[in-house]
């Protein structure tokens, strides 16, 4: 048995093993890896042979019938589902370490997490304790971890509840299973063999043959593919090209291919012998390389090698599953991965995967990276030697990666923010390895090719790409960086420090790299690149802070690395030393210096050395480690005024750029000064520089430093001769910026505090913008969270808009003009506020800086410069020459400036004072400055000359600073007198005080007296500014909107109002007791000529931009499927579902029919000249913008008038004895049936009698109807017909969807049901916004009901009047079975209201006459409308018995209902019907309504909706009374076979009163939504690619959006998901929301869309598009019913034109594939 142990194949063997398992297991001779190799050279190449069109499923099916489940019986010893099942149940890691894709969301918590890196999935967030914290979401680039069970990456809650240990359901004592030894021993035997046959496969180089292993079992055969590799430079349509061209194949072929490629990253495009397969190599990298400079990456495998490592990747995810099962096999696995062969130089396999990485293709890296993410990052023991080896081949790596062309996620240099965040395996990385030396030498390593003759860095001609990877290098040393060691040991030191030293080396590079010179004379010609200097920059920004705050944590390390950076900055600064010195002179004062001029010479903006050694400076005054500085840099090796030189050259640079005197330099130089100055730079390069000119002045002579500063910015002969200044000298003032720990005793908190204070004081700003505003490092929100409630107050925002913050009074008291990080225009604007703000307030304009915090002892000289000589100099000539009116030698700003100096001085020594007694302090800025010297110059002193500004002219507007500045002189010099008089100063002071306090009172009650007088004129200003306003909106009102109805219907109601109880009237509608029609003379403006027309019948047209759209809003199924074209429709009746309407909206603007043709044809032709402007409206389908609110129309409604018809009520009363409604019956019937005898010879439709039991009158004839009254039609202008034709056959054209066709029959249907729907819409909306049935509408909505509603009854002339009578009976036959045909519908599948408007309208043609065009009098439409009102009252009683019926019977389990159950729900469900019946009618007729139709109230409506319909309030009395008509009428409507049906509770129909839409529940907290996202799975493939998922607010569907996967073939184009789900779901007009982005979506058509903010707000009233800040967002319900309102109001459409018009940026977007 075992001496000829494997003759068979590996798995039979193994399988039969298994029997004998105990004989197996002790075999020490069995030869594992042999009989392993043997099976896969006998069934690999079998099973992927056919790779050009792969049967996946087939694959994996044999893949695991051969070998995997062999493999595992081997491995497990048993079944290894039970055994998998087992051990899944013991429980898993309590790690959870699920690997992100592209696009899911992550969550941080920004209490807890140890930095920004540390993430959760979003399972384990939403078990975590997190969930309750201040949190941050993101989308992930992919490639990321979650480190849920990480300790090291939280301060609490490593844990979530599916993590913890103990929380599965067994209370197991170990968690962990522990495999027993043999299954231990197995893995042992099978790991090595496997990972190496990985290991060898995927970096098999050879293309032709495969190690002998592996090819023992099979002839060798001559097939060969050719295989395509995918990269980042060739676009998906070059790839597309090359293969069509190439290969010959069709474009779909391709397509499958290219995607393949890009998603495994290769792929065989052909299979063949060798020679052509090579042939169509070259002919790919030929066609390939003429698109783009790069040919493809295509190979020829052999066939065999190709199905090897397609199994290994098999393999791998295969181990990848086996992993994720127990610590045991992911242990043995890393140790096998790791072990060395020994005494071998080789690497171990992990290494070998590592190096071969960059030569891999994206499936098998994805793999490899996956693999190592479910072996060795969850054992914290293996991710420490799995760093090490990484660490070891760090430098190989990274630059395999530089030289690569796939993107970061795919590299396993992305896998080092894995472990350099993980704080202890930094420290040993720094520590035992070394790490920040490599990573800086790396750099090192890979920047030379940017460097120039003097070894500095110079970027001209960088490639973007290449930078961009050299970045993830910079990118790991912040990570090894990010959290600071709490201990240090000496090693830790020295290691760091060398690190250290290695990085100033780069440093070097960089400091005073691409210097510019000013050009003179000629612009230059070429902008040099600088965006590469700035963006190394930006990313060296937070590692120079981290190496400074690294250095500051142990006092002997910032000693020692101040030592070696001062070191490296004197290296830099040699040039300019062969220059000699040259002296200037000044007061008295000499500066020795080397001529140098920024203006001239070259200067560089790039100093990160002297910024570097200035940040470790203030740290050492912050730590006190200063008093020992001498130990470690001599005085004299110190050199001041050289580490000063460079720093100081920049800053002139920046003021000359201003000053424009560098205009010839390009855009190139403004951006770079523009980053210097900016949040994103500014800490490393402006900030640091005037710390630098701090330490100057604080170490130099301030006399001398004040000269140096004047010759760096070319003033100096300005002050010694007589010559005009342009440049600030505003550093001099920045020098007095104290807000920086160290340089004062602030702390970050204050430095952030008056950040925002400075924001703040320029306007009130949102949350994201003051964010915005800060310096970006990892406290900075959190920083900003803790100080901003203290100085601002939250304003919430409303609908639209945003919240903000806005600064508290208290705080302005802060506010520094000169504050050194505003922009110019930041300066100005603040200066404004201010100074708006305080006149408002009624108080004078000066605005004094704010008294600054003392000066840390290191820099508390630098106070002196304000007393010294020079700069009294400076202030005096400056000032003399303002007083002496020499306008051409000065400004204002500069005079502002002076003044602010003075300020500065004054408030200085004020300070002082109030601290200390007078003769301790030295700094005698009054002194000074009211000293007199004895030189001409000094005859005036500088107080004298303040004086003096009081009368400059143009100084007007500093009046209130002088005022200042003089008090203040006054209340120092009295400080100095009193504590130099008095005895003790203590007391006196507090009495100088006092008395300050007493005229500062007086001064108080003057202003309060002053700023309620002017608060009372601002009052009546006020008044009269909105009485103006009024009167603005009046006139307005009478120009454009038809308002002279509503004002006369208001007045009727002002004067009845006494007699509401009874029953009024003149408030009915319907039937003999109607009430007069209320008719003013309408008179109209032309919104286009402006010109006032009344509108009559017989006068040309004037007609309502308005627009017609089909409208879902009302469905009651959704799940129905709409007809996309309307040719075959019947569109007479309409479903009670009301699935698909036709809503005819307008924005009320009125124009004379002629006025809009022209100006419709104007904007026909001007779109038709510019040809290749995209339209936004679609002229075809007459869609134009009204021209006066630029909404979107598509056509026009004709105003006719109404015609007004007043009732004799003695005739009616007449009437009223012989027409009952049986008698009316009667004579319909004659006269229907005499149509059809007379017309419809070859019609059959032959009408049976009616016949009635009751009265026997007999002298019926064809005529009889018009025996009770008649009038001649209305006679409309031919250019109302014109217009009445035009709008008709719009409605027809858009409701349908179909070509126009004026001849059509259905045109009719479609008006009376556009206006039946649109009332019902109306109706809908105004219950659902619970307003009054009758005014509250919209005036837009009010004119264009009434213009639909009266176009709607004129319409029929423009028709056949037989075709009206046609369409008439079939509506009457779901009423009157006698005239029921086969298409009649039962009495349960028509909406009643639709039936009423229909009947109603098209009554009149039954008074049609061949010779005389008739129409009834008014009495009899007014019984017309009565019994045809009362008729589908009745049915419409029916229908909501019937349908309500099955419900009660479940209800009481008998035929007996009670009544009142009965009553109550007809009344419930009949009430939308008669609401759109009074609206109906009132619109038709012009019966002014009772007034309690004017109010909401639900019982008072009841009866007054009767009263004006002339029902009786009890609603059943109608049955009572008509009993004989109604008893036959309700037997044959309830034999109907869909009526018997649902009688008998086998069908259901719809219920009354219908469901009122509404968008769908949002949950509260958006994170829901992203959970239910992450987990969608498109309906259709089944791949794990990114989705885009949306949701469709009207139904709540989820869709595939954006993706080819769910594209549907719709009359015969691509439509994406979202653009196909919309016709169906709200026919072509859809509101999505974009999860993943938090947008809303609202489309129409195919063609257009916009983007709309979600309603979701974060708790600063911020929306947040994209999810880039990441805070936690809440349904903000207000947001979202105005959406729901959009929708409601059918403005979706109007809102989409809006955005389009105002955002030419959408036009981009393929809406069509949404
Ligand atoms: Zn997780
Ligand atoms: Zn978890
Ligand atoms: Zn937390
Ligand atoms: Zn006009
Ligand atoms: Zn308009
Ligand atoms: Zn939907
Ligand atoms: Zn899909």
């Amino acid at each position: 048995f075992q001496s000829e142990p494997f003759g068979g194949c590996f798995a039979r063997s193994l399988l039969a093993g298994l029997e004998k398992i105990p004989f197996r297991w002790c075999d020490e001779r069995f030869d594992f890896q042999a009989t392993f190799l043997q099976c896969l050279a006998k069934h690999v190449p079998n099973i992927y042979s056919a790779e050009m069109d792969p049967l996946v499923e087939k694959q994996e099916e044999m893949v695991q019938a051969a070998i995997l489940y062999p493999l595992e019986c081997y491995l497990f010893g048993e079944d290894p589902d039970v055994f998998l099942e087992k051990l899944q149940q013991s429980g898993t890691s309590q790690l959870c370490g699920k690997v992100f894709k592209g696009g899911e969301t992550t969550y941080s918590c920004r209490d807890c997490a140890v930095d920004p890196t540390c993430v959760l999935c979003i399972d384990c967030f939403q078990n975590s304790i997190h969930k309750n914290h201040r949190y941050k979401m993101h989308s992930s680039t992919g490639g990321g971890f979650c480190d849920c069970g990480d300790t090291e990456a939280w301060k609490a809650g490593p844990l979530c509840s599916k993590h913890e240990p103990g929380a599965s359901s067994s209370p197991k004592e170990n968690s962990e299973c522990q495999l027993n030894e043999e299954i231990m021993e197995h893995s042992r035997r099978v790991f090595p063999s496997v990972i190496k046959y990985i290991v060898d496969m995927l970096i098999w180089e050879e293309e032709k043959e495969l190690p002998v292993e592996l090819t023992i079992s099979r002839e060798k055969v001559d097939s060969y593919y050719c295989v395509l590799f995918n990269d980042e430079h060739h676009s998906y349509d070059h790839v597309i090209y090359s293969l069509q061209r190439a290969l010959g194949c069709e474009l779909g072929e391709a397509q499958l291919h290219t995607t393949a490629i890009d998603k495994e990253g290769r792929r065989a495009v052909k299979a063949g012998h060798y020679a052509s397969c090579q042939e169509a190599k070259e002919e790919i990298k030929r066609h390939s390389e003429n698109v783009s400079q790069r040919p493809l990456h295509v190979e020829v495998l052999h066939a065999d090698v190709m199905a090897h490592q397609k199994f290994a990747l098999r393999l791998g995810s295969w181990l990848n599953k086996l992993m994720s099962y127990s610590s045991d096999f992911r242990q043995i696995f890393c140790q096998i991965c790791l072990k060395e062969e020994a005494g071998s130089e080789k690497p171990c396999f992990i290494s070998k995967l590592m190096l071969w990485d960059a030569r891999l293709h994206k499936g098998a890296r994805k793999v490899l990276h996956e693999l190592i993410f479910s072996s060795f990052f969850m054992e914290m023991e293996y991710k420490k030697l799995f760093a090490v080896e990484f660490v070891k081949y760090y430098k190989a790596l990274q630059k395999e990666y530089i030289s690569d062309d796939h993107d970061r996620v795919l590299s396993v240099t992305a896998l080092s923010v894995q472990m350099f965040t993980v704080p202890t395996l930094a420290r040993h990385l720094i520590e035992e390895r070394n790490i920040i030396t490599i990573i800086t030498e790396t750099l090192l390593e890979v920047l030379p090719e940017y460097l120039d003759k003097n070894d500095k860095f110079n970027f001209q001609g960088y490639s973007q790409d290449k930078l961009n990877r050299v970045y993830s290098v910079i990118f790991d040393l912040r990570y090894i960086l990010v959290s600071k060691p709490t201990v240090w040991t000496d090693h830790l030191r020295e290691r760091f420090l060398e690190g250290f030293v290695s990085f100033l080396r780069i440093l070097t590079c960089m400091q005073g790299m691409e210097e510019i010179k000013r050009q003179i004379g000629q612009h230059i010609e070429v902008d040099p690149d600088w965006e590469a200097a700035i963006a190394i920059q930006m990313q060296l920004k937070n590692i120079l802070l981290m190496f400074q705050e690294w250095c500051a944590s142990d006092e002997e390390l910032l000693l020692r690395s101040y030592r070696e950076c001062h070191k490296a900055v004197m290296r830099c600064s040699t040039n300019g030393r062969s220059r000699e010195k040259t002296v200037f002179h000044l007061c008295g004062h000499t500066l020795e210096s080397r001529p140098y001029r920024v203006s001239a010479d070259p200067v560089s903006i790039h100093l990160p050395l002297s910024r570097t050694l200035a940040g470790l400076h203030v740290r050492l005054s912050k730590t006190g480690a200063i008093s020992r500085l001498h130990e470690f840099v001599s005085p004299e090796e110190f050199q001041v005024e050289l580490l000063v030189e460079y720093p100081l050259r920049c800053l002139v640079l920046v003021a000359q750029v201003a000053a424009e005197m560098w205009r010839r330099n390009g855009l190139s130089l403004i951006s770079q000064v523009f980053y210097y100055q900016d949040v994103k730079c500014r800490e490393e390069m402006y900030d640091k520089d005037i710390i630098m000119l701090q330490i100057g002045a604080s170490l130099m002579d301030p006399n001398q430093f004040l000269l140096l500063i004047l010759q760096r910015y070319e003033l100096a002969d300005a002050f010694k001769k007589i010559k005009p200044t342009k440049d600030q000298v505003s550093s001099i003032f920045f020098c007095w910026e104290r807000y920086v720990p160290g340089i004062s005793n602030v702390t970050k908190e204050d430095v952030i505090m008056r950040e925002i204070i400075h924001l703040l004081c320029i306007e009130p700003m949102a949350h994201s913008a003051i964010t915005k505003s800060l310096p970006e490092n990892e406290s900075n929100e959190t920083g900003l969270e803790n100080v901003i409630d203290k100085v601002a107050t939250f304003k919430k925002p409303g609908v639209s808009g945003h919240g903000v913050y806005e600064l508290k009074d208290e705080c302005l008291k802060e506010f520094n003009m000169f504050f050194y990080h505003y922009t110019k225009t930041q300066h100005s604007k603040a200066e404004h506020t201010q100074k708006k703000r305080r006149k408002q307030e009624n108080r004078d304009e000066a605005l004094p800086p704010p008294p600054p915090p003392d000066f840390s002892p290191a820099f508390s000289n630098v106070v002196r410069i304000l007393n010294c000589d020079v700069m009294m100099h400076i202030l005096r000539t400056l000032l003399q020459r303002a007083v002496e009116l020499e306008t051409h030698l000065w400004t204002e700003a500069m005079v502002q400036m002076v003044l602010h100096l003075l300020s500065l001085g004054l408030l200085e020594e004020k300070q002082q004072l109030q601290k200390s007694p007078e003769e301790e302090v030295t700094f005698d800025f009054y002194h000074k400055a009211t000293r007199m010297g004895s030189s001409a110059l000094n005859a005036v002193n500088v107080l004298m000359l303040v004086e003096k500004l009081k009368r400059v002219p143009q100084l007007e507007a500093q009046k209130d600073t002088v005022n200042w500045i003089l008090q203040m002189f006054d209340m120092v010099k009295r400080l100095r007198e009193k504590s130099s008089l008095a005895t003790v100063g203590a007391a006196s002071g507090s009495e100088a005080t006092k008395g300050d306090e007493s005229t500062q009172d007086k001064e108080k009650a003057e202003r309060k007296r002053k700023a309620e007088a002017a608060r009372l004129h601002r009052q009546k200003i006020m008044a009269q500014m909105s009485a103006l306003q009024r009167n603005f909106i009046e006139t307005h009102k009478l120009l454009y909107e038809n308002t002279l109805e509503a004002q006369g219907k208001d007045d009727a109601i002002m004067e009845e109002e006494s007699t509401s109880s009874a029953i009024d009237y003149s408030r009915i509608a319907l039937g003999p007791k109607r009430g007069p029609s209320v008719i003013e003379k309408e008179v109209l403006t032309c919104i286009l000529c402006q010109e006032e027309q009344e509108v009559k019948l017989e006068s040309a047209a004037m007609v309502l931009s308005a627009c017609v759209q089909k409208s879902t809003a009302l469905t009651q199924n959704r799940s129905r499927i709409l007809e996309l074209s309307g040719d075959t429709l019947d569109p007479l009746f309409m479903h009670p579902d009301l699935p698909c309407g036709t809503h005819t909206g307008s924005c009320g603007h009125v124009m004379h029919a002629a006025c809009w043709q022209k100006y419709f044809e104007a904007i026909q032709l001007n779109f038709r000249q510019r040809l290749h402007v995209e339209q936004i409206f679609d002229l075809e389908n007459g869609e134009y913008l009204c021209p006066l609110c630029k909404s979107l129309c598509n056509t026009v409604i004709p105003i006719v008038p109404l015609q007004a018809q007043k009732i004799n009520s003695e005739d009616a009363e007449a009437v009223a004895q012989i027409l009952s409604l049986a008698r009316w019956l009667e004579i319909v019937t004659v006269r229907i049936s005499g149509y059809s005898v007379k017309n419809a010879k070859g019609e059959k439709q032959s009408l049976p009698p009616f016949t009635n039991k009751g009265t026997g009158n007999s002298a019926l004839e064809f005529h009889s109807i018009l025996s009770f009254g008649v009038q001649s039609s209305a006679k409309y202008s031919s250019s109302i017909k014109e217009m009445l034709i035009l709008f008709a056959t719009t409605i027809y054209r858009v409701g349908l969807k179909v070509a126009p066709n004026e001849a059509d029959s259905r045109i009719p249907m479609m008006t009376w049901s556009t206006c039946a729907f649109t009332i019902q819409c109306i109706e809908n909306l105004l219950e659902t916004e619970g307003k009054p049935l009758f005014g509250s509408l919209q005036n837009r909505q009010h004119s264009g009901l009434k213009a639909l509603v009266q176009f709607a009854a004129a319409q029929r002339t423009t028709s056949p009047q037989l075709l009206i009578q046609k369409h008439l009976v079939r509506l009457l036959g779901v009423l009157l079975p006698n005239y029921k045909g086969e298409d009649t519908p039962s009495l349960l599948e028509v909406d009643m209201f639709h039936v009423l408007v229909g009947t109603v309208l098209s009554f009149p043609s039954l008074y049609w006459e061949d010779a005389v065009d008739l129409q009834p009098s008014s009495v009899s439409s007014a019984y017309n409308h009565l019994y045809l009102f009362h008729l589908t009252t009745l049915a419409h009683i029916m229908q909501i018995v019937i349908s309500s019926l099955p419900f009660y019977q479940c209800y009481c389990f008998s035929q007996d209902i009670p009544g009142w159950l009965v009553w109550d729900c007809v009344k419930k469900g009949i009430m939308p019907y008669l609401r759109c019946a009074a609206l109906f009618f009132h619109y038709l007729l012009g019966v002014s309504p009772p007034e309690e139709l004017l109010q909401v109230s639900e019982e008072g409506q009841f009866k007054a909706l009767c009263s004006y319909l002339s029902l009786p309030t009890n609603l059943f009395q109608l049955f009572h009374e008509y009993w004989d008509t109604v008893n036959p009428l309700l037997q044959r409507w309830c034999t109907d076979p869909v009526v018997l049906s649902c009688l008998k509770g086998k069908s259901i129909a719809i219920r009354y009163p219908r469901k009122r839409n509404h968008l769908i529940e949002l949950p509260e907290d958006y994170s829901c939504l992203l959970n239910q996202a992450s987990q969608f799975r498109c309906p259709r493939s089944s791949d794990d690619e990114q989705k885009h998922p949306v949701l469709c607010l009207f139904c709540g569907a989820m869709l595939c959006s954006q993706n080819t996967c769910c594209q549907e073939l719709v009359n015969g184009e691509e439509l994406g998901a979202c653009t196909s789900h919309a016709l169906q779901c709200g026919a072509g007009v859809c509101m999505f929301l974009k999860i993943r982005e938090c947008k809303v979506v609202l489309i129409e058509g195919k063609t257009r869309g916009c983007l709309y903010p979600a309603p979701y707000l974060d708790e600063y009233g911020e929306t947040d598009p994209g999810l880039t800040r990441g805070n936690p967002l809440h349904l903000c319900q207000e947001r979202y019913r105005k959406l729901h309102l959009l929708w409601q109001q059918h403005c979706i459409i109007e809102e989409i034109a809006r955005s389009q018009e105002t955002n030419q940026i959408f036009f981009g977007f393929n809406w069509q594939l949404l």
